[in-house]
């Protein structure tokens, strides 16, 4: 059994519920949301972080930016960040690569 959380969850181990899927990576909400919106985009397969996951595989790294994308034209009014915190020292808490959408503005 994998001890990567993320990993899990992608599993199905928690019976997360995924707000939007595509061929590469899944998309779940935030369990510690910061803004009105805050959804997880994360590979299916493991990569450390953004570097990681741009180094090895770019066609998982695009499939990944246009999942956000995705999330964000369905959940925002358009205005969003889509942030990948790399490294401890700049936030990074679960070492599995993913993608924060947040924004201030959900789509009414
Ligand atoms: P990081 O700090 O690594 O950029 O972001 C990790 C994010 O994952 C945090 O915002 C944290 O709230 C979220 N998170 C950590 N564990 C879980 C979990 O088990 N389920 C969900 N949905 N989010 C998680
Ligand atoms: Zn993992």
């Amino acid at each position: 059994m994998s001890e990567c959380i993320f990993c899990r969850i992608v599993a199905g181990d928690f019976s997360t519920n995924f707000v939007a899927e595509s061929e590469h990576a899944v998309a779940f909400n935030d369990i510690e949301p910061a803004q009105p919106v805050h959804v997880l985009v994360v590979p299916k397969t493991h990569f450390t972080d953004v570097a990681d996951l741009a180094a090895k595989n770019e066609e998982v790294l695009l499939d990944l930016i246009k999942l956000g994308t995705r999330v964000a034209a369905e959940q925002t009014a358009g205005d969003f960040r889509l942030q990948f915190n790399t490294g401890a020292g700049a936030g990074q808490t679960v070492f599995h690569a993913h993608g924060h959408i947040t924004s201030r503005s959900p789509k009414a």
